[in-house]
């Protein structure tokens, strides 16, 4: 097998949308605590540039997660890495690196209001909105993106491409 990937969202789309993202976060957070929680392994180049242009005091939580699919449409939870320390009354961001079918987020997003945050936003990089399947939405979307299988900037492919610093389209080819 030999893989190639095509760019799909360049180095300078990727920085100018975070900006962008950053002052409206700016604008909302002004004077405000904010604990910003990463989710593992695939948001954390994103959450890493978000952060460094957010100008209110930042917390950093880390969590890794994913849904697994059991008899319900929607599967359950399994947590891998919680949180440390409680988000009860704080002003927490939630940053994901891509809402595919949208399973892992709704899980996530019961599981923080559960500990009665004081506000609950959810950021993701990106957005593909044709395997959706569970009823959620982001609050903040950077990218929407087709249906295709993505690396690069924190996303894999068995482990591989996390490093790129472009998102690009993988395409995996037999060798013949
Ligand atoms: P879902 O929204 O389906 O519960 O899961 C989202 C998770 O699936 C993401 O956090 C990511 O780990 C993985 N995922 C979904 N689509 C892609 C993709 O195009 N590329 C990569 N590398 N991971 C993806
Ligand atoms: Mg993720």
């Amino acid at each position: 097998m030999s893989e190639n990937i095509s760019v799909l969202i360049s180095e300078e789309k990727i920085k100018n949308r975070i900006s962008e993202i950053a002052m409206q976060l700016n604008e909302k957070y002004k004077g405000k605590k904010v604990t910003v929680i990463c989710t593992l392994k695939g948001a954390f180049i994103f959450a890493a540039d978000l952060v460094r242009q957010l100008e209110t005091d930042v917390r950093m939580e880390f969590l890794s997660a994913s849904s697994y699919r059991g008899t319900e449409s929607t599967g359950t939870l399994v947590m891998k890495q919680s949180i440390d320390q409680p988000i009860t009354g704080e002003n927490v961001i939630v940053v994901e690196d891509i809402l595919d079918t949208g399973r892992t987020l709704k899980h996530l997003k019961e599981y923080f209001t559960k500990q009665e945050p004081k506000s609950l936003l959810l950021v993701t990089l990106l957005d593909k909105p044709d395997r959706r399947v569970a009823d959620i939405q982001c609050d903040v979307v950077g990218f929407t993106i087709p249906d295709k299988f993505v690396v690069g900037y924190g996303l894999d492919y068995d482990q591989q491409y996390r490093n790129l610093p472009y998102i690009g389209v993988l395409d995996v080819q037999e060798v013949k």
